[in-house]
């Protein structure tokens, strides 16, 4: 064997690196949860960090690579950072993903994974079971809402289009009904299967940015007028800009007038169902056919886990009816061992054993702990920002998702606009807050999502206070 290869893989090499790594990572912990470092990130603009990780491929140390990754990245464990939906991680899944990475079973197929292929049954029948689904339920996991969505919508093609699309190609125009405030993947997803613009009926929010459901009738009957087909509807449990959780309840009584199927897209918020004080928002999942929960968003779980969870297991398995032999057993007996008969995926990770210590580890008192303290302190902030004449809430916040923006009398609707996206800039250069923007019914707001539960109300405050004095320097 060549000497490079057995450097490569020399055990007692992994062991030294692995030593200092987890020394590395766990200083990084204490520094991030415990504020020892003042900021969440350090901000570099894009051609200056190509230039900088260009040059260190040249000429950096080796062994400085990680301390400059950690230097180069923004921290999810700081309780300043406020921004995207990404879970600042319970530090085991670390070392379970490790474990995934270096063992590398791909678990298409049983053989290929036999520990995690009877962990992610475990762990989905649990969901399923939580759901409320029933005795037929089953599930998976996949890689990520954006797939998992696209699965979902697939199989409900399957399920209850008039025609199999799938092994005869689109011969007739098909449709789904969603919120106009629903995720964009919703939209890729129709678009990939071929529904085009027309096939994608968006329901306009109500003034609470939630589905107005007394529309659905009149836009069912457009489509049916237009030769339209309707096959699906799916519910955003909540929408990602407002956080606002469509009336679920309302979409089950719809679906089952017009046999359709009912999918909840509970990406972000599905796991609220762990949640004794929150668990009401998703009030009728149980009557899906289907539902996304992500691992990565309010789980504290490493990108990317996530979980589609199927009302009737038999519906999963029609999803792609392709055939692979040399994979898959052809037995008339459901092979339910060899997974990726039903994944969008061949090989995929070994997510499901973040999932599996987390529930182990600590129970679901965790997930319960972490929904709902992220959910009460986007209510708390949500208050904060009502309570202050300088700012204007978009909406009152029934999750961690808070969409505000600095305000003054002063101002029309374009100067406030200008003022806001200035603020959020100036923000992630300084480097210290990291919060993120979005564009409500045209216009741009501050948006927070509380994703770290060791902030607190003292952060908020002072995040406040910074807005309002880059608000006094913008204008002067
Ligand atoms: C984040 C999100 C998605 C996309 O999920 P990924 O895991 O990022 O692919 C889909 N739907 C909703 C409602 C989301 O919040």
């Amino acid at each position: 064997m060549t000497s490079i290869l057995k450097k490569a893989y020399d055990p007692d090499d992994f062991r030294k690196r692995g030593h200092r790594l987890i020394d590395d990572l766990a200083d990084h912990l204490e520094r991030t949860l415990e504020e020892k470092s003042k900021n969440t990130t350090s901000w570099n603009p894009p051609e200056k960090e190509h230039v900088f990780w260009k040059e260190f491929l040249q000429s950096g140390d080796e062994g400085q690579f990680f301390k400059e990754v950690l230097n180069h990245t923004i921290h999810l464990h700081h309780p300043k950072y406020m921004g995207h939906q990404a879970s600042p991680t319970a530090p085991i899944t670390a070392l379970s993903s490790m474990v995934g990475a270096l063992l590398n079973n791909g678990m298409a197929v049983y053989e290929m994974g036999m520990a995690p292929t009877m962990i992610e049954k475990i762990i989905t029948d649990l969901l399923c079971a939580k759901i409320g689904f029933g005795p037929d339920a089953s599930g998976f996991l996949t890689s990520g809402g954006t797939l998992a969505n696209l699965t979902a919508l697939l199989t409900a093609r399957k399920a209850s289009a008039s025609y199999d699309v799938w092994n005869e190609g689109n011969s007739k125009s098909l449709g789904i009904i969603v919120s106009e405030e629903a995720h964009y993947c919703v939209d890729r997803a129709a678009k990939i299967m071929g529904l085009g613009s027309q096939g994608v009926i968006k329901i306009p929010s109500n003034a609470m940015f939630s589905m107005d459901t007394s529309l659905l009738e009149s836009y069912y009957n457009e489509a049916l007028a237009k030769n339209i087909e309707i096959f699906a509807v799916v519910g955003s449990a909540p929408s990602t800009a407002t956080g606002i959780y469509d009336d679920l309840e309302a979409l089950a009584d719809f679906s089952e007038r017009h046999n359709l199927w009912f999918h909840v897209d509970g990406a972000h918020g599905g796991a609220a169902l762990f949640s004794e004080k929150y668990k009401h928002t998703l009030k009728g999942m149980d009557r899906a056919d289907s539902m996304v929960i992500d691992g990565h968003k309010m789980m504290m779980m490493p990108m990317i886990t996530t979980a589609l969870l199927f009302k009737k297991e038999q519906n999963s398995y029609a999803t792609f009816s392709q055939k692979a032999d040399y994979l898959l057993e052809q037995s008339a007996e459901k092979d339910w061992y060899n997974s990726g008969r039903r994944t969008f995926e061949c090989t995929k990770t070994m997510m499901c054993l973040s999932w599996y210590i987390l529930h182990k580890t600590y129970g679901e008192e965790l997930f319960d702990a972490f929904v709902t303290t992220l959910y009460d302190l986007g209510l708390t902030f949500g208050d904060m920002v009502k309570e202050d004449p300088q700012f204007e809430l978009a909406v009152a916040p029934m999750s961690n998702i808070v969409c505000f923006r600095y305000k003054d009398a002063h101002l029309d609707n374009v100067e406030t606009d200008k003022i806001n996206l200035g603020i959020r800039k100036t923000l992630l250069e300084e480097s210290e807050y990291y919060i993120v923007q979005t564009k409500l019914r045209g216009r741009s707001y501050l948006r927070v999502t509380l994703m770290n539960p060791f902030t607190t109300r003292k952060h908020l405050t002072s995040l406040l206070s910074r807005i309002k004095e880059l608000a006094k320097i913008s204008q002067t």
